[in-house]
């Protein structure tokens, strides 16, 4: 057989977007996915799950036609139907609704199934050209990227390369064994390297934290707690560098005065740490002057999960870690990659007055609450592409209803029948990221990749952009970037970013888009008219509902807090073979993960009667699901961890675990609080 590696990318949403080498065994088939070897951050090292990708890409499942309803909403019955007669289906629906509610009423709605810029945001273009319905980007950054931008103002950090120059690296509110294993190569080097030490902070034992020195296992949405204490500790103990501060920070003094109260004992109420761990954290962190900071987003999908980010921030702007290679901090590099989105989203034509629907808030528009709505018309006709909100969004029981309603109009592009398609009027069958060409950027790294196909699409497999072209020229939507092919938009983009064309982009593999290292570090100034860090932001300036923000670093406390009814903190973590609802269909993955489990402390369980294996009912306000129960020690007693983003279909009563979780807003500007519920538990 003569097979072939040929160049991709991972367009998953993670953020290591690895450089990978497929095997094209001819051209319908794939066999072996590497990591590319000579990518200094992908360092030929890819996760379990993408390593097996020939069983995503052949899976059986797959959508291969259009499909058009025929049973009841959510019954799953549908008959074959031309591409034709679908786009016509779907282009007609839109024009209907349009003409009774107006553009708003339509609401195209997407997210990061795949991370490609074509073939995610594409789907922009279409809603500006046509004036329908905004989306308010909120199920997942929304609360990390503005409690990062409120200290530093701009999304970039330390290179994640120089993690292997660390002597200190404290991974914060993450999972990167399970979520992002290339953190895990370049800490590795500097462990062996360096004996570089590891602490990582996270309610609950996760892998990552099993190798860890230092584990820290906190109540969920206490970060911000044990940052002001561990800050307390570096003014009060001689670690906070003064000259420093006051270069590069705004109210170094009104900080240090603030701190004075915020003691580890007082963190200790908080957190349910112990003093002497906050202590023994924070001598290392003052210490080390090589610390580097990893922060997920783990810890940010909390109501006080913007101030949670702020203030672990804080930390390398007092110690003056900014200053050595290898020190500061690294939240994401999404703002270093200054690509021209104007072609690919239609930004030239899109118009800022008209609405901007909360993505989490999808269960509460289709069922018309007039305060999600905006005062706009109802949303009744939709296009979805690379997301499954059924499952993936909060309040999900209020998402199945809003889908099941006959007056709410849904096409659902996928590559198998999810949650959401089952629910469709019309179902598209869509390529995967080896079927089509797009451009990556990694948020987590530096690189751009653009990338060919490997492979032809299968059956009648299309790929999100042809879809928008389709609907576009029925549609009437005008737009240059209507008018191109896949190559030529990446090709448009980069040249309007100031890049190579696409042909040599493609050629050159990768782009290295970093800065400098001290531009990475701001050893420049940070990214505010006066080039200092934020210890105070100016939260109103990043989101209408600032009232409530503390002024500096500190424990908000507005999470939904445990109480007589509701004794339990519930984190909904990800689980390590699957990514959000994607890879929830592979055989391999489902064989790791075994069932829906819920991870309850042994004495939490004593006390309920529990034991392993046993069923579980976890409830609130908004619903109840059983799940099995799993006994561990790796977390405080009032916390109950259950992991990943299982079907709807795996769950007893056919309902996922969103169903517990709140499309409440975090404050200030929006954003998914998945890890902050409080439940009942009881045997099922
Ligand atoms: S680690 Fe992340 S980017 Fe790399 S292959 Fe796995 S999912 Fe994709």
């Amino acid at each position: 057989m003569n097979s072939e590696f040929l160049p991709s990318a991972c367009p998953h949403d993670c953020p290591s977007t690895c450089a990978l080498e497929v095997e094209r065994l001819n051209a319908q088939t794939i066999g072996r996915v590497r990591g590319a070897a000579e990518n200094d951050y992908t360092a030929g090292v890819i996760c379990a799950k993408v390593s097996s990708y020939r069983e995503r890409v052949h899976h059986p499942d797959r959508l291969m036609q259009p499909l058009k309803r025929t049973g009841a909403k959510g019954s799953g019955e549908f008959a074959a139907i031309s591409w034709d007669e679908a786009l016509d289906e779907v282009a007609d629906h839109f024009k209907q609704a349009a003409d009774k509610y107006g553009p708003e009423t339509v609401w195209p709605y997407y997210f990061a199934g795949t991370m490609g810029l074509i073939q995610r945001d594409g789907i922009n273009r279409l809603r500006h050209a046509m004036g329908y319905s905004n989306q308010d980007m909120t199920i997942c950054t929304s609360l990390a990227w503005t409690g990062w931008e409120a200290g530093a103002g701009s999304m970039w950090g330390t290179d994640p390369r120089e993690l292997a120059e660390s002597d200190l690296i404290v991974v914060w509110g993450g999972n990167p064994v399970s979520t992002q294993v290339n953190v895990m190569t370049h800490i590795t080097r500097a462990r062996k390297q360096r004996g570089a030490k590891l602490v990582v902070i996270d309610p609950y034992r996760t892998p990552t934290a099993e190798k860890a020195d230092i584990h820290l296992a906190l109540r969920p949405g206490t970060d911000g707690a044990l940052a002001a204490a561990v800050m307390h500790v570096l003014f009060a103990e001689g670690y906070a560098d003064h000259d420093y501060m006051a270069k590069y920070t705004d109210v170094p003094e009104r900080l240090h005065q603030h701190l004075s109260t915020r003691t580890p004992a007082w963190a200790a109420e908080i957190t349910g740490l112990s003093v002497e761990e906050i202590i023994e954290f924070a001598h290392l962190y003052g210490q080390t002057e090589r610390s580097y900071i990893r922060v997920g987003y783990g810890f940010s999908r909390s109501r006080n999960g913007a101030a949670n980010v702020h203030a672990v921030s804080c930390l390398p702007a007092v110690t003056g870690a900014w200053k050595h290679r290898g020190g500061g901090a690294m939240h994401t590099n999404s703002g270093m990659y200054n690509i021209d989105m104007t072609a690919i989203m239609g930004l030239d034509v899109r118009d800022s007055s008209i609405r901007a629907l909360d993505m989490c808030r999808i269960g509460r528009i289709l069922t018309r609450e007039e305060e999600s709505l905006l005062g706009g018309p109802p949303v009744t006709a939709m296009l979805m592409q690379n997301i499954n909100p059924a499952e993936v969004c909060p309040e999900s029981k209020l998402v199945l209803e809003g889908l099941s309603r006959d007056d709410v109009f849904v096409c659902v592009h996928e590559q198998f029948m999810t949650g959401t398609a089952k629910y469709a009027d019309i179902v598209l069958p869509a390529t995967m990221s080896m079927e089509h060409a797009d451009m990556y950027r990694g948020g987590g790294h530096m690189y751009l990749q653009v990338v060919r196909p490997v492979i032809e699409a299968p059956g009648e497999c299309r790929s999100n952009h042809d879809v928008i072209q389709g609907l576009a020229q029925r549609l009437g939507a005008q737009h240059p970037g209507f008018e191109m092919t896949t190559w030529e938009l990446i090709d448009e983009t980069l040249r309007a970013s100031g890049m190579p064309g696409a042909d040599e982009a493609a050629e050159m593999r990768w782009i290295d888009c970093s800065k400098s290292s001290e531009d990475m570090r701001y050893l420049n100034g940070f990214s505010h008219p006066d080039g200092k860090f934020r210890f105070a932001p100016d939260w109103a300036a990043l989101g209408a509902d600032s009232e409530n923000m503390p002024t500096l670093p500190d424990h908000m406390a507005s999470t939904d807090e445990t109480s007589e009814q509701h004794p339990f903190r519930l984190v909904t973590a990800p689980a390590r073979r699957f990514l959000n609802s994607s890879f929830t269909e592979m055989p391999s993955s489902i064989k790791k993960e075994g069932r829906p489990m819920a991870l309850i402390h042994p004495d939490a369980c004593e006390q309920l009667g529990l034991t392993e294996h046993d069923r579980v009912r976890l409830g609130n306000d908004l619903g109840s699901v059983v799940v099995h129960v799993k006994p561990f020690d790796g977390l405080q007693k009032d916390v109950v961890i259950v992991e990943g983003v299982w079907p709807n279909a795996a769950f007893e009563e056919g309902v996922g675990i969103n169903a517990l979780t709140s499309a409440d807003r975090g404050p200030p500007n929006g954003g998914g609080v998945f890890h902050d519920t409080s439940v009942w538990l009881e045997a099922a």
